[in-house]
């Protein structure tokens, strides 16, 4: 069979950058079909919409659509579902997704253009539900899918070979998961009942071969490691954080954290291996809003997980919420008080809503003060639990906390001291974010010296060869600037900026024709980067 594996994110959404990306899960199933022996295309039609899927499916004539459904995307995705089926009868109609999987009987009645529905970790279920259609089996209608225990079995999402569309593999393949599933027992977080409270783990060898195969292939050298909880097992961290280091892999990288899964130990493990910035799942300041999360938290625990972030010197960015029933002023005033002490560089402030698959949600039906009905008769991305004047006053506060408090809590030289210090001179993650910090203020000979350490010190790491090529092309040395993007390319010869940062230099140096092969390897290398159409079009008279 013919299967296109399809994502679209709402219309409204399509400069989204992360809404607008392929969610995950449904690169890794189409690893997983391609490497079971299916022919699989992968496609992303959050900025063709409808029409693109459409003229798609019309012109190759899948036999199968997979679509993955999501509380954000849902109206749009199963708008797309009707339409294929008013025009292609024949073609069978798979839906997964969180949404799709806790709402799978109301969603199933609705839309009858559904052939099969997938709950749940989709990977196993759907090569079985391929295989009963190739050989005229008759599949349920609904299907659990099985938990995977051993996940290293799964292929990379990264080594997909078959064909793909409106996927830009820079920006989508920066995002890598390591383990499924978070024990903890959060009421407005739908991964307690996805995964059952159950987590399978990637080995670090596993991770550490799949980061390398996506640096050398795709020349990706920032990644975003998007687990629920990425430092749960400490050994499994600080063995991959040692492999990168041992193995001179010269990465940048973020996670996702718990508070009280964190320790100095591993944050500075981390940091030694690239980690520059991480994100806690903070929710409030208040003790008894947390108690209502059952986040399983102290506000001590994040006190104590902030400390010791800054005092490794890495940013630190925290997700909040507000608008939690019998929440108050009182305990939004906490919340800020609590900004003030922790000092993030950064943050993300929601409204508590609810969405299928939640504790919160469930209660709520529970009570009958909500039905699943409102999935169908709204078009909101959540449902959200307040909608008072005072929840948007809330929001606001802590928005303009999180702006003030970035000019306190970003790194100033003393920080950087004493990271120095603290890290070691071994840190070169402290030298980068150091001169970032004189770069982004112009003090470019403060910054060269940071980026100096780092080139001398790790000849092979390309991001001190970068940042050096950009200190040179601000003080219009362009002779200077363009070797060292030239080394950074020889470096990773995959990364499309180095080549586009070399034909820059080249061009102010006006070198045109060697502007232009640089800038057609750029090309080459990625297709959706807006200033390497500029350059070229420079380039073009
Ligand atoms: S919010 Fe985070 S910690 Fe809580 S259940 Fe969800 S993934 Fe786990």
């Amino acid at each position: 069979v013919k299967v296109l594996l399809a994502y679209l994110c709402d219309y409204g959404d399509r400069d989204d950058y992360y809404l607008s990306l392929l969610p995950y899960g449904l690169t890794s199933m189409a690893a997983w079909l391609e490497k079971k022996g299916f022919d699989v295309t992968l496609a992303n039609f959050s900025r063709e919409g409808h029409r693109g899927a459409l003229a798609y499916i019309e012109k190759e004539k899948p036999h199968v659509v997979g679509l993955s459904i999501f509380s954000f995307n849902r109206t749009e995705s199963l708008k797309l579902i009707k339409k294929i089926k008013e025009k292609h009868r024949d073609v069978k109609i798979i839906a997964g997704g969180p949404h799709a999987t806790f709402l799978s009987r109301e969603i199933t009645a609705r839309y009858p253009q559904i052939d099969h529905l997938i709950q749940g970790e989709a990977e196993h279920a759907m090569a079985g539900l391929l295989d009963d259609l190739e050989n005229d089996r008759s599949p349920e209608k609904i299907i659990s899918g099985q938990r995977i225990g051993d996940l290293d079995s799964l292929p990379y999402p990264s080594a997909f070979a078959g064909k793909s569309m409106g996927i830009n593999h820079n920006e989508q393949y920066k995002f890598i998961v390591t383990s499924r599933g978070c024990p903890s027992n959060c009421t407005f977080c739908s991964s307690p009942s996805f995964w059952s409270r159950r987590t399978a783990f990637r080995s670090h060898e596993n991770i550490f071969n799949e980061i390398v195969h996506i640096h050398r292939k795709y020349g990706i050298i920032y990644f975003s490691i998007r687990d629920d909880n990425f430092t749960m097992k400490k050994d499994r961290v600080i063995k991959l954080a040692r492999m990168i280091r041992e193995n001179d892999l010269y990465i940048m990288w973020n996670c996702q954290a718990r508070v009280d899964t964190i320790d100095e130990d591993m944050l500075r493990e981390m940091k030694l291996a690239g980690l520059e910035h991480i994100q806690y799942g903070v929710e409030s300041g208040s003790e008894s809003v947390l108690e209502g999360y059952n986040k399983d938290i102290s506000i001590d625990d994040i006190i104590s997980a902030a400390g010791a972030t800054r005092k490794a010197g890495i940013y630190l960015s925290i997700y909040l919420m507000t608008g939690m029933l019998g929440e108050t002023g009182a305990d939004v005033n906490k919340t800020i008080q609590l900004i003030k002490k922790i000092l993030p560089g950064d943050g993300i402030v929601s409204p508590v809503a609810y969405y299928p698959g939640t504790a919160m949600y469930e209660e709520m039906k529970a009570k009958g003060l909500v039905s699943d009905d409102i999935w169908f008769r709204s078009h909101e991305s959540g449902i959200f639990v307040r909608n008072d004047p005072a929840v948007h006053e809330w929001m606001n506060r802590l928005l303009n906390e999180l702006g003030k408090i970035r000019r306190h809590s970003w790194y100033r030289e003393n920080d950087f001291r004493e990271h120095r210090r603290y890290m070691g001179e071994d840190c070169w993650v402290t030298d980068m974010l150091e001169g970032d910090f004189y770069l982004h203020d112009e003090k470019l000979s403060e910054a060269e010296q940071c980026y100096t350490r780092v080139t001398e010190k790790y000849p092979r790491n390309v991001w001190g060869h970068l940042r050096m090529g950009k200190v040179h092309f601000f003080k219009e040395e362009f002779t200077v600037s363009e070797k060292y993007f030239r080394t950074a390319a020889e470096i990773v010869p995959a990364y499309y900026g180095a080549w586009l940062k070399q034909a820059e230099a080249l061009l102010a140096l006006g070198k045109r024709g060697e502007a232009r092969s640089a800038a057609e390897k750029a090309f080459s290398l990625n297709r959706y980067d807006a200033r390497i159409r500029n350059v070229k079009n420079l380039l073009r008279h």
